[in-house]
C-alpha cells in the first residue's frame, strides 16, 4: 500500500490509507502543485521566510487548510534545524506557527484535537505517526542529519513517555523525500548513519563513484521497527522528490531555489 493522490481542484496532495481509515484525522503532504506563488516558488509553497510574497503564501494556506480541512490560524510549526528535538504541542500553542519568537524543533507531537501540526519538506523525509489506540499524532522532518539523529525514533520513544502509546499500535507513513536514485552524498554521510546507527546502516547506502547514494526513506523505516514499529504498519509513499521536481519540491534539482511542501496532521 502506498500513499494516495489527491485533487482538489488543480491542487495535489497526498494521504495515507491506514491514517484515513481510522477516522481519527485530517491529514496531507502537499506538492508544488495547485497554489497561487510565482516563479521561481510556483505555485504551492507553504514556507515562510524563504522570499515569497507573504499574502500569496497566506493564499496557499487558505487552498492547503480548505482541501485538507484544518484550521491554518491554528497551525503548530516550528524553524527546522536538523536535530531531533521533538515538541509537545499542547492547546495553548495554536497558532504557534506564525510567531516570530519559536524555538527550533524537528519534530511535534500531540493528543490535542483540532490542532494542526506541521513540518516542511523539498528532499528531506517527512515521517507521520498516528497512534489510533491513545488518539496521539506526530510529524518528523529528517534529512541525512536528523535521520543520522534518529529523529523519527525519537519521537515514538516522546509518543511512549508522555502519552503512554504502545509502538505496535502505531501507523506510520513516510512521505516523498529524496530517493535511493537521487540522494548523492559523500562519505561523512554513510560515515555518520554507520557510527550513530550501527553496522545495519549499511543496507541502505551503496557506492557510486567517489560518492554514496543513500536510501533516507528506507532508513527511516529501519530506525521506526527498531523502535517497536511493525513493518505492517508503515506505508511508504516510494516518490522521489527530485526525479519528480515538477511535482514536488526538490531542494536538490532547484539549487535550492524553491518553496516548501507541508507534512500536516491533526487530530478531529
Ligand atoms: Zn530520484
Amino acid at each position: 500500500m502506498s500513499f494516495c493522490k489527491n485533487h482538489n481542484g488543480n491542487f495535489l496532495y497526498l494521504t495515507i490509507p491506514s491514517f484515513s481509515e481510522t477516522g481519527l484525522v485530517n491529514h496531507g503532504f502537499t506538492s508544488r502543485l495547485g497554489g497561487v506563488s510565482k516563479a521561481p516558488f510556483n505555485s504551492m509553497n507553504l514556507s515562510i521566510g524563504r522570499g515569497d510574497d507573504p499574502d500569496a503564501v497566506k493564499e496557499n494556506y487558505k487552498i492547503a487548510g480548505d482541501a485538507i480541512d484544518f484550521n491554518p490560524d491554528r497551525l503548530v510549526f516550528f524553524p527546522q534545524v536538523h536535530k531531533n528535538d521533538i515538541f509537545v504541542a499542547r492547546e495553548e500553542d495554536a497558532g504557534m506557527g506564525f510567531r516570530t519568537d519559536r524555538p527550533e524543533y524537528d519534530g511535534i507531537i500531540t493528543n490535542v484535537k483540532n490542532l494542526p501540526i506541521a513540518t516542511f519538506h523539498a528532499d528531506c523525509t517527512p515521517i507521520f505517526l498516528l497512534d489510533p489506540i491513545k488518539e496521539v499524532v506526530g510529524v518528523v522532518h529528517a534529512g541525512w542529519r536528523g535521520t543520522a539523529l534518529q529523529a523519527a525514533g525519537k519521537a515514538v520513544l516522546k509518543m511512549q513517555e508522555v502519552f503512554s502509546c504502545k509502538p505496535e499500535n502505531i501507523l506510520a507513513g513516510i512521505g516523498p523525500c529524496g530517493g535511493k536514485c537521487c540522494y548523492e552524498t559523500h562519505k561523512d554521510v554513510p560515515d555518520a548513519f554507520i557510527s550513530s546507527i550501527g553496522d545495519e546502516a549499511s543496507d541502505y547506502f551503496t557506492p557510486f563513484g567517489e560518492k554514496y547514494l543513500i536510501d533516507l526513506a528506507g532508513l527511516n523505516r529501519f530506525i521506526l521497527t527498531r523502535n517497536g514499529i511493525l513493518e505492517k504498519n508503515i506505508t511508504m509513499s516510494g516518490i522521489c522528490t527530485c526525479c519528480n521536481s515538477d511535482t514536488y519540491w526538490s531542494h536538490r534539482a532547484t539549487g535550492g531555489v524553491r518553496g516548501g511542501m507541508a507534512a500536516i496532521i491533526m487530530l478531529r
